[in-house]
């Protein structure tokens, strides 16, 4: 049995050759039989020549070079496309999933399940960062019709099943998380100790994290936009109502002039709901947009192995 370890790293040559070893070591220690794909997503440091120089020492690992960053769900679906195993883990770069957690997987995985998550607590992040992430996780499961769980990241191993499954999925926007919970397949949780990054500097920033936010609520449904149709009814029906309102007013008492506040307020109001509707309807143009494009989802620029099948 051959497992396949996902690893996508984008400037991570301060932390890749411990990610390595320590990897190296688990597999030694369990006898597991592993390729190890990097996927070098485009970084401006040293991490593709450290990468060149450990597929060189060890044949088991494999290294696939983009032309530029193009983000991790483009390095994840590459590392599916490339993953020969029997089964894969997709893991960070930055030890943040302990390596150890992947034999108990295994475990799991040789117990006839799918897809083995591992979830992590949120002990020692930023506050900030886990309130955020928590009402996030509120708000999308109230909007997607997918289940998300929060703690729940992209740790994971994927049965040939999935994978080909997951590969199978051609879209442009890739949302994994909503991916992962859409190809279902028999799944099951085993829990971890929250790890802080080993070393470097995480690549997510407040601007990155909420454009993800964003792609989560609308890459999965169009509840959005049902919203916007909700919504536009109801100002129509209160328009009108005002609109009767006045003109009984009119009828009874006669025309009184100073109607200034009134009539700017409501176009100001109808103005705002215009624009967020037409915003959330361009949301969805420009998804469309990048799909009917049909680009590939990464270009390779260097790479030691083939992909599978
Ligand atoms: N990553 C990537 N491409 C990107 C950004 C991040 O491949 O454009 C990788 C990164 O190298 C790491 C993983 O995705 O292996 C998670 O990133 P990071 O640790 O910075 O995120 P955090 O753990 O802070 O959420
Ligand atoms: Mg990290």
């Amino acid at each position: 049995m051959l497992l396949s370890v996902i690893i996508p790293c984008f400037n991570e040559e301060k932390v890749i050759e411990l990610t390595y070893a320590e990897l190296a070591k688990q597999m030694a220690q369990h006898s597991i039989d592993a390729e190890l794909i990097f996927i070098d997503d485009g970084s401006r440091d040293k991490t593709p020549a450290i990468l060149k120089s450990l597929g060189e020492k060890d044949s088991n690992v494999k290294y696939i070079c983009f032309s530029r960053n193009f983000g991790k769900e483009s390095a994840m679906l590459a590392g599916l496309k490339y993953a020969a195993g029997d089964c894969a883990v997709i893991m960070d770069a930055d030890l943040q999933h302990p390596p150890e957690v992947i034999p108990l997987m295994l475990e799991k995985y040789k117990e006839g399940y799918d897809q083995v998550i591992a979830k992590r607590n949120r002990a020692g992040d930023a506050a900030h960062k886990s309130f955020f992430a928590r009402s996030y996780y509120k708000l999308v499961n109230s909007l997607v019709d997918v289940k998300m769980e929060d703690g729940v990241g992209d740790f994971r191993l994927l049965s040939r099943k999935a994978i080909n499954a997951l590969t199978d999925l051609n879209e442009y926007n890739r949302f994994s998380k909503g991916l992962f919970s859409w190809i279902g397949f028999k799944t099951t949780k085993i829990e971890y100790e929250n790890q802080s990054r080993a070393a470097g500097e995480t690549k997510w920033s407040f601007k990155n994290l909420l454009q993800y936010g964003i792609d989560g609520i609308i890459s999965f449904n169009n509840k959005p936009l049902r919203f916007c149709f909700v919504f536009g009814f109801i100002a129509i029906i209160v328009g009108l109502l005002y609109l009767i309102i006045m003109l009984v007013n009119i009828i009874i008492n006669g025309i009184d002039a100073p109607g200034y506040f009134t009539t700017i307020f409501i176009i100001a109001l109808f103005g705002g709901v215009q624009l967020i509707s037409i915003g959330v309807i361009g949301e969805y143009i420009g998804r469309i947009y990048y799909e009917v494009k049909r680009r590939p989802h990464f270009l390779v620029e260097e790479t030691n192995a083939t992909p599978f099948e």
